[in-house]
């Protein structure tokens, strides 16, 4: 509240918003932290994963001990958070933003912060948000290189003015293939959220250009993004091709994991009992199956995330010999 660009009523405006956060890795989750510290009201905390033990050294919202259950990073999120910002209202969905429900899990909100991992991802929250006029803020970090953006519809360049199609998966690295430092997670994730309570707040001082750094090198620079009057997200004759795709069985690159969807398995509990010690709940909402080597989490919106394989035709077979076809 003494911060003058803020102030009482910026507090206030904070308490009243609804923030959406895609993506609860290593800036997502760091996002979410700042923005309940500093007293957004509401977060929707939309994740697709669970915690693995390779997460922790930069995601640091999560615990060895959820890495262990194999926690959904959305469910380990807010019991986190419930404790750093009590007053803070928690809505997690273990989803993947998806062409069928983006509106969805997107509807309501204020603003949306991308922690994102992939270049299609996030040419479909770029669609999305074009779409139903919802600024968002991009964030990216690889190695000790990051970027940020924030893009308001109609007003600034987006995503895909930038970067007008995703690359192919297998040309463009991730924090799992190169790595990443935290103090780069930190940095940009403090440039997101910076941006949002600028967006949320006071946005006369909003910078509207790519912001990148090198923190290894030592270096950064804005760049100036102009909005590209052709652009199939937010230019007149915009046709949103993100919001056309169908989900299909994904395979997380650079992991053994592959992403599967399957119809609802049904009622977990009777599914459990049926597996017995292979299978426990997690969180009231998910189950988890340890067998043959492999585990697998079964989410409420049909997916099933096979762990310890990269072969869809595997983990397929497994998923038909464990949790029935
Ligand atoms: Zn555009």
């Amino acid at each position: 509240m003494r911060f003058a660009p803020l102030g009482v009523a910026g507090q206030r405006r904070l308490r009243q918003a609804r923030v959406g956060i895609v993506g609860l890795g290593a800036l997502g989750s760091a996002v979410a932290e700042q923005l309940a510290r500093a007293g957004v009201g509401y977060l929707r905390l939309i994740d697709r994963d669970v915690v693995e033990a390779s997460n922790l050294p930069r995601q640091a919202l999560y615990t060895p001990d959820d890495a262990e259950a194999g926690r959904p990073k959305a469910l380990a999120a807010a019991a986190h958070l419930a404790r750093l910002a009590p007053d803070c209202t928690l809505d997690p969905v273990p989803s993947e933003l998806d062409a069928d429900n983006a509106f969805r899990l997107l509807s309501g909100l204020d603003l949306v912060i991308d922690g994102l991992d992939t270049f299609a991802a996030r040419h479909l929250l770029n669609d999305a948000c074009c779409q139903l006029a919802l600024p968002w803020v991009h964030g990216a970090v690889l190695g000790a290189q990051g970027q940020s953006l924030a893009v308001i519809p109609g007003d600034s360049a987006c995503w895909r003015c930038l970067q007008p199609e995703p690359p192919e998966p297998a040309d463009s690295p991730t924090c799992d293939s190169v790595g990443v430092i935290i103090p780069a997670v930190r940095l940009v994730a403090a440039w997101q959220a910076a941006l949002a309570l600028q967006l949320l707040v006071d946005r006369s001082r909003l910078r509207r250009a790519l912001w990148a750094c090198d923190l290894w090198a030592g270096t950064w620079q804005q760049l100036i993004v102009p909005r590209d009057p052709g652009c199939r997200s937010c230019g007149p004759a915009a046709d949103r091709p993100a919001l056309a795709g169908a989900p299909a069985a994904v395979v997380l690159c650079g992991r053994q994991a592959v992403q599967l969807r399957r119809p609802a398995p049904g009622e977990l509990r009777s599914l459990a009992a049926r597996l017995g010690a292979a299978a426990r709940i997690l969180d009231g909402v998910c189950l988890r199956v340890d067998a043959e080597g492999l585990s697998a989490t079964c989410f409420p919106d049909g997916r099933v995330l096979v762990q310890g394989t990269g072969d869809p035709v595997q983990a397929r077979a497994w998923c038909d010999r464990w949790l029935g076809g």
